[in-house]
């Protein structure tokens, strides 16, 4: 066998499925997982599916020291009536991958064969797509630097993993506002840094900044730019978006944003609907002298978790303003049942986002 052709082991004994009804986010795994190596020599190799399995390494591998490591994180969504196998978008979440991995200096995948794993892994895994409305598989590709050494430098080895997790409905009784607190002292990405890639250690950075929100009872920070602590960045691990008289306003791309595939295409749609939507640098004192002002319409973040999250609450030096009497704003959540309809074939793809595994 080549040294890239895709090699399957099933399990012999397949978990018991969990209800869907109480799913914690990331806590249960399907029966399989996808992997493969990176040699200097082979480049990546031996692709394998493979019973979902603890990995061995050794302690001085690279990624536990030096934190060079990127993720991805998408879902496949299965609806009652067809039994479909449905992808949103999954070519945007590769393309990211490697230009997270360009970031950290990691070589690069063949985006193609790539999805082509993933395909495969999920058939062998498809009775896992929970199909209740709202539920999902979330899908968790990563790269891990595996070369036992511990000098700070690129790693020479590498592993690709993708594992799968079947996920509950993110909004169990409706939608429903967060409350959300402005971060005045830490930051999540500074320009020139990592912000644009998924990498760990913006992840592990921000838990300070979630505790403090957290002790004053907000689900969320909504991050400022490093420099000048004036601009508004993402909200939590999303991507963010304000309607302000009518129009939407979204924080352009920086070195320092995360390029969601939500927000790309919550802007696709805003505009197909004829909506104005500016991308530009968003003060975080226009947006409360826009609520002063009362034409602060919604606020609302955009990831592949929730898809859309209402904000109810902000604040920001000690003053608070409610947003849309904490209630879900009607443009949050028609934006929200169209993509959610979307990914279960219940709406049209006119944009062709939708990639259908055939699993005969
Ligand atoms: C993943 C992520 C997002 C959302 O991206 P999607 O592709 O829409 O899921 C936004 N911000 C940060 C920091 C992220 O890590």
């Amino acid at each position: 066998m080549s040294e890239h052709t895709l090699e399957v082991m099933k399990c012999t004994h397949e978990k018991q499925k969990p209800d869907p009804d109480s799913l914690v986010f990331g806590t249960v795994f399907t029966d399989h997982m996808f992997i493969m190596d990176y040699s200097e020599e082979k480049g990546w190799y031996s692709p394998r599916i493979i019973p979902y399995q603890p990995l061995t390494l050794d302690p001085a591998s690279m990624v536990f020291h030096y934190g060079q490591t990127v993720f991805e994180g998408l879902k496949a969504y299965r609806s009652k009536e067809d039994g479909t196998i449905r992808l949103f978008r999954p070519d945007m979440n590769i393309k990211r991958l490697n230009r997270s991995s360009e970031r950290l200096t990691i070589p690069p995948v063949d985006e193609e064969q790539l999805l082509s794993y993933l395909k495969e892994l999920l058939i062998i895994d498809k009775k896992w797509i929970p199909e209740k409305e709202g539920t999902s598989l979330y899908i968790r590709p990563f790269i891990i630097s595996t070369e036992p050494n511990l000098s700070v430098a690129p790693s020479q080895s590498y592993k690709l993993m993708v594992i799968l997790s079947p996920v509950g409905a993110y909004y169990k009784e409706g939608m429903s506002p967060v409350s959300i607190l402005v971060e005045e002292r830490y930051t999540r990405a500074a320009p020139g840094g990592t912000g644009t890639a998924k990498t760990a250690g913006n992840y592990s950075s921000a838990y300070k900044a979630q505790e403090r929100a957290t002790a004053k009872q907000k689900a969320q920070v909504l991050w400022l730019d490093a420099s000048e602590k004036k601009y508004v960045e993402e909200v939590g691990s999303m991507n963010v978006f304000f309607k302000i008289n009518g129009e939407i306003v979204t924080p352009k791309l920086n070195d320092s944003i995360l390029d969601g595939v939500t927000r790309n295409s919550v802007i696709q749609v805003l505009k197909d609907w004829g909506l104005t939507v500016k991308e530009q640098q968003v003060e975080i004192e226009e947006i409360f002298r826009a609520h002063r002002d009362g034409i602060l319409e919604e606020v609302f973040g955009t990831g592949t978790a929730a898809v859309i999250s209402p904000v109810g609450q902000l604040e920001w030096n000690d003053e608070n303003i409610t947003i849309h009497h904490n209630k879900t704003g009607p443009l949050a959540q028609k934006l929200y049942n169209y993509l959610t309809d979307l990914h279960v074939g219940k709406e049209e793809d006119r944009f062709g986002w939708i990639v259908e595994i055939d699993n005969d």
